[in-house]
């Protein structure tokens, strides 16, 4: 039955399926769909794909699938169902790259929109004193790249995985090395289309609709369907100087991170991680990476220590090679990283931005990339971040072979107010992000249930210690636990859902909202 089925959107099980038949109002509801006319089309058929996201936990099936070549097509189903009122359950769920980890870009019984089928506008380049181009929301940020530096630019503020469209990013944040500077990619859009949950589209930006503009930035598909998007942009550079070294004392670490992105004339990337008993990595870095002392770095070990690692990155043209090493020289003159850990790479820009696509490749050929990712993403306030990594770092994380721990701060000042965002209230709040792989079949710390009682645990352990983090990319199965999140927000939040998406239509994988029967 259907009341079943709602239980199971609101569940916490890590594998969640639901396949059920729908009701007679879903019947009526179909074949009204059957009957609409689009530029691109609408499938029935071939829709397991959409069951299916990165974190490969959840899986709703939809009643249909849209492939839209217009915003027309978005626009009139939204509407088509806005007008079928609170006779029906259906629901719409923009589909970006499907990257989402806990079913947010599916629709159970509803319908998917297939993003990247909306090829519409073409991209479109303005130069100038302040470039921008204009795309399409369901293009993929590694191809506005390659556009982008045909151009001789590039936008400012990424993510560290680029096979991801503008409207998933910009419907969370985009987070990255780069914005503790430029703030998160949702910061550096000057415009967009939407269609709202009334069919309605809307052009936004800062002087015209900004309500709509600033509750689409990180509003997790909740008011809008971003169909375009204007992206600043700014001049690329042609290569990039890597640089990684290690820390073993966290208060050192975090003092040098937070001393860097302090600084205007700092890198142009700031990241960490965390390694806790992984022996071999220092050898795999060898293959990329060259040490700036390789006979004292071959003696380094761990000897069972934590460990923090450094990534910096310097952007710079060849034409200026010779002064890039002395104004690197100058900022690791300032750190305080054990001096034979100091790696360095030098690649090409692009080489550096789609770094991720690298692992990605060499894990889908060991089939390691398609299993169940329960990732965990966490915004802590630089006052509890001692706190947090003495207990995580130090009792509850025993290694980090399941996946990289990243760890680095950013500066809220350089995030702009008013978006959807909920961010912990302070100057300087750190990223954490626990990006675990889980084997499919196995029960052992290497598998799902494992890893997700970690999560448990680390979660548990903020909460009673009262560490004021929010969840970033937040995923909660309550009503009550939303409210949490967004805290003194969820006023706004709540009131501009019913202006916007007065039904609850829009992206109900979130669980935020119920569809209005
Ligand atoms: P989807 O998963 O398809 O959709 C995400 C949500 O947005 C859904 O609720 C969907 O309905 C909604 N949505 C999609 N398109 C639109 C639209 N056009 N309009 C309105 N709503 C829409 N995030 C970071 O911030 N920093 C990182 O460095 C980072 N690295 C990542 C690395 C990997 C390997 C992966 C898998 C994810 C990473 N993420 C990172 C998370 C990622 O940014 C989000 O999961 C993002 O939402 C995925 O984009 P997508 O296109 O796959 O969106």
């Amino acid at each position: 039955s259907f009341t079943v089925n709602k239980k199971h959107l609101c569940s916490n099980h890590p594998s969640v399926t639901s396949t059920n038949s729908p009701r007679s109002s879903f019947v009526t509801a179909h074949s009204s769909l059957a009957e609409m006319v689009f530029d691109g089309h609408l499938s029935f058929e071939n829709i397991e794909h959409t069951t299916k996201d990165f974190g490969g936990r959840y899986h709703f099936t939809p009643s249909a699938v849209l492939y839209p070549k217009s915003v027309s097509d978005i626009s009139s189903i939204v509407k088509h169902i806005f007008q079928m009122g609170e006779t029906t359950e259906l629901t719409v769920a923009a589909r970006g790259h499907g990257h989402s980890f806990e079913g947010q870009a599916q629709a159970h019984g509803g319908v998917v929109i297939n993003m990247e089928s909306l090829r519409v506008p073409e991209m479109r380049f303005h130069t100038g004193k302040l470039p921008y181009v204009d795309v399409s929301a369901g293009e993929l940020w590694i191809n506005i790249l390659h556009e982008s530096l045909k151009h001789g630019l590039a936008p400012k503020s990424w993510t560290d995985y680029l096979h991801l469209t503008v409207g998933g990013t910009l419907s969370v944040a985009g987070i990255s090395g780069q914005a503790f500077r430029h703030g998160p990619q949702i910061d550096n859009v000057y415009q967009l289309q939407v269609v709202t949950g009334t069919g309605e589209v809307v052009t936004c930006s800062e002087e015209q609709n900004s309500d709509l503009f600033h509750a689409v930035l990180g509003g997790l598909g909740q008011f809008g369907i971003i169909t375009k998007a204007r992206i600043a942009l700014e001049p690329a550079p042609k290569k990039v100087k890597w640089i990684r070294a290690l820390y073993s004392d966290f208060t050192v670490f975090s003092k040098d991170q937070e001393h860097l992105i302090s600084s205007e004339n700092s890198f142009n990337y700031i990241e960490g991680f965390v390694i806790i008993n992984r022996t071999g990595l220092l050898n795999n870095w060898r293959s990329s990476f060259s040490s700036k002392d390789p006979v004292q770095a071959n003696q380094f070990t761990s000897e069972g220590r934590v460990l923090f690692c450094l990534e910096a990155a310097k952007y710079f043209n060849p034409e200026d090679s010779d002064n890039i090493d002395k104004d690197i020289d100058t900022l690791l003159a300032d750190l305080n990283y054990i001096q034979s850990t100091l790696f360095l790479s030098e690649v090409s820009y692009i080489d550096f931005l789609d770094r991720v696509h690298v692992s990605e490749l060499k894990l889908r050929e060991k089939g390691l990339w398609e299993v169940p990712h329960p990732w965990l993403n966490l915004l802590i306030p630089r006052s509890s971040i001692h706190q947090f990594a003495q207990e995580v770092f130090g009792n509850i994380l025993t290694d980090t072979s399941n996946g990289p721990v990243l760890i680095y701060p950013v500066n809220k000042s350089r995030w702009k107010n008013g978006t959807s965002v909920v961010t912990p209230e302070e100057d300087v709040f750190y990223l954490v992000a626990f990006l675990s792989s889980a084997l499919p079949s196995s029960t052992g710390k290497d598998g799902l249930e494992y890893i997700l009682t970690q999560h448990k645990r680390i979660l548990n352990f903020c909460g009673r210690s009262n560490l004021g983090i929010k969840q970033y990319l937040p995923h909660y199965s309550t009503r009550e636990e939303w409210k949490a999140h967004f805290g003194s927000f969820w006023e706004v939040f709540s009131q501009r859902k019913s202006i916007y998406d007065p039904l609850a239509i829009l992206a109900p994988g979130q669980r935020i909202f119920h569809k209005r029967r």
